[in-house]
Protein backbone atom coordinates (compact mmCIF):
# COMPACT_ATOMS: atom_id res chain seq x y z
CA UNK A 1 0.00 0.00 0.00
CA UNK A 2 2.69 2.38 0.85
CA UNK A 3 4.28 2.69 -2.92
CA UNK A 4 1.10 3.96 -4.00
CA UNK A 5 2.96 6.81 -4.71
CA UNK A 6 5.69 5.99 -6.87
CA UNK A 7 3.08 3.95 -8.74
CA UNK A 8 1.35 7.47 -9.82
CA UNK A 9 4.43 8.68 -11.40
CA UNK A 10 4.41 6.18 -14.20
CA UNK A 11 3.16 7.26 -17.71
CA UNK A 12 0.54 4.81 -18.15
CA UNK A 13 -2.50 7.63 -18.45
CA UNK A 14 -0.60 8.55 -21.67
CA UNK A 15 -2.79 6.85 -23.95
CA UNK A 16 -5.76 9.38 -22.84
CA UNK A 17 -3.53 12.69 -23.71
CA UNK A 18 -4.44 14.90 -26.44
CA UNK A 19 -2.15 16.30 -29.23
CA UNK A 20 -2.53 18.68 -31.87
CA UNK A 21 -2.10 18.06 -35.09
CA UNK A 22 -1.63 19.92 -38.09
CA UNK A 23 -3.66 19.85 -41.10
CA UNK A 24 -4.68 21.87 -44.14
CA UNK A 25 -7.92 24.05 -44.70
CA UNK A 26 -9.06 22.21 -47.50
CA UNK A 27 -10.38 25.58 -48.56
CA UNK A 28 -8.60 28.26 -48.21
CA UNK A 29 -5.05 26.04 -47.22
CA UNK A 30 -4.24 27.59 -44.68
CA UNK A 31 -2.51 25.19 -41.70
CA UNK A 32 -4.63 24.65 -38.85
CA UNK A 33 -4.42 22.49 -35.54
CA UNK A 34 -6.76 20.13 -34.95
CA UNK A 35 -6.81 17.73 -31.87
CA UNK A 36 -6.52 14.46 -31.85
CA UNK A 37 -9.87 14.22 -29.51
CA UNK A 38 -11.87 16.28 -32.33
CA UNK A 39 -13.43 14.75 -35.34
CA UNK A 40 -13.59 19.12 -36.84
CA UNK A 41 -12.11 22.53 -36.63
CA UNK A 42 -12.61 25.37 -37.82
CA UNK A 43 -10.21 27.49 -39.85
CA UNK A 44 -9.26 31.02 -38.17
CA UNK A 45 -8.61 31.98 -42.01
CA UNK A 46 -11.63 31.63 -43.81
CA UNK A 47 -14.17 29.75 -41.58
CA UNK A 48 -14.64 27.13 -43.16
CA UNK A 49 -15.26 23.80 -40.92
CA UNK A 50 -12.91 21.21 -41.83
CA UNK A 51 -12.77 17.45 -41.17
CA UNK A 52 -10.69 15.57 -40.12
CA UNK A 53 -11.69 13.14 -43.30
CA UNK A 54 -10.82 15.73 -45.63
CA UNK A 55 -8.26 17.51 -43.91
CA UNK A 56 -5.01 16.18 -45.06
CA UNK A 57 -2.63 15.45 -41.67
CA UNK A 58 0.90 16.77 -42.13
ZN1 LIG B 1 -9.40 28.12 -44.47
Amino acid sequence: MQDNRQKQTSPCSIKNMTVPEFITCTKCGDELELWTDEDETICQSCGHKVFRKEAIIH
